[in-house]
């Protein structure tokens, strides 16, 4: 059996706070292989964000491991660091903070080759690697020697994209690299992630609240609430055979034009959200769970109840 590209082992980041310790990232695991694509969805602050950076060590882990290509890179010094970022990239939700603002477009896309790739390249080879990679992401050569604020909501994600992958890596974790986009410029932007996957064997880790997007695009799917995972699947089951309350909410709140659906089941959730610091033991979901009984103040792990499918809750024990 081979290894998997990507693999996080029991992965924790805590920041401290006034109040105390912030759980952002507890004992998350998960596996990604070449040309697959691991969605991550929550809430807003369920710590996906958080995750992803930590993943490319752009936070410090507070324990855990991440092996990449078969070696544990929370080792690495930093000079070892940067030869691995070539390899592993990272795509922003916000195309517009994201970029600089007094760069032009070919500045932008360069400057990744400058720093990681400099002795890899002649300045020819360079040039002629830009060029290639803007026509791959949809950049005619005239928006060269643009701003981003010259630029659409699309061209400028497309720009972030070029950015990410004129290194070639092998990893992207996307950061809701569609959200602030409207729905057409969506389409464009995930067909194109999904070819040029297609094209370069490319694993990533897609971080979305959104479950329309992250069905379109994923292969295997974790669900995330307050730094936690509480299910993981592939996708065709999680969308079908959902078991964990908190996915039954999210999912039952798709909004659907199938008449024969409009009848499902919808689960609403109530009660306050827990606080992530200095969390009790127990269940992080009990206070808005119906399902919510004595023994969900016990700790609760991830199990795996069928092929492809683990779930964090008491119920399936
Ligand atoms: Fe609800 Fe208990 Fe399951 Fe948590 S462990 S989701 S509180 S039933």
């Amino acid at each position: 059996m081979t290894n998997p590209l990507i693999e996080a082992k029991n992965l924790r980041k805590y920041f401290k706070t006034p109040g105390g310790v912030l759980h952002a990232v507890e004992d998350v695991s998960f596996q990604i292989d070449s040309c697959r694509t691991l969605g991550v969805v929550g809430e807003s602050g369920c710590g996906k964000s958080t995750l992803g950076r930590t993943v490319l060590r752009l936070h410090e882990a507070t324990a855990g491991e991440v092996w990449f290509q078969g070696e544990n890179i929370l080792k690495y010094n930093r000079k070892k660091m940067r030869d691995v970022h070539k390899n592993m990239q990272m795509i922003f939700q916000d195309p517009y903070s994201s970029l600089d603002p007094r760069m032009s477009v070919y500045n932008i896309i360069a400057e990744p080759v400058n720093e990681i790739c400099r002795k890899s390249y002649s300045k020819q080879e360079a040039e002629e690697k830009i060029r290639q990679i803007m026509e791959l992401c949809g950049l005619p050569l005239r928006y060269a020697n643009r701003y981003p604020h010259e630029l659409d909501g699309g061209r400028r994600q497309r720009v972030g994209l070029a950015r990410a992958m004129v290194v070639e890596p092998r990893f992207i974790v996307c950061d809701e690299p569609v959200s602030a986009l409207d729905v057409s410029i969506q389409a464009q932007i995930l067909n194109l992630l999904m070819d040029l996957q297609e094209q370069r064997g490319l694993a990533y880790m897609f971080i979305t609240h959104d479950l329309c997007v992250v069905r379109h695009i994923s292969d295997e799917i974790m669900v995330m609430y307050m730094g936690q995972v509480v299910e993981y699947a592939s996708k065709e089951e999680l969308f079908n055979h959902p078991l964990h309350p908190y996915t039954k909410a999210l999912l039952s709140a798709i909004p659907t034009t199938d008449l024969s659906r409009r009848s499902r089941i919808r689960y609403t959730l109530q009660g306050e959200v827990a606080s992530p610091v200095n969390p009790s033991p127990g269940c992080r979901f009990a206070p808005r769970c119906p399902y919510a009984e004595e023994r969900c103040k016990g700790s609760c792990r991830l199990r795996k109840v069928a092929p492809k499918h683990y779930v964090a809750c008491h119920q399936f024990e």
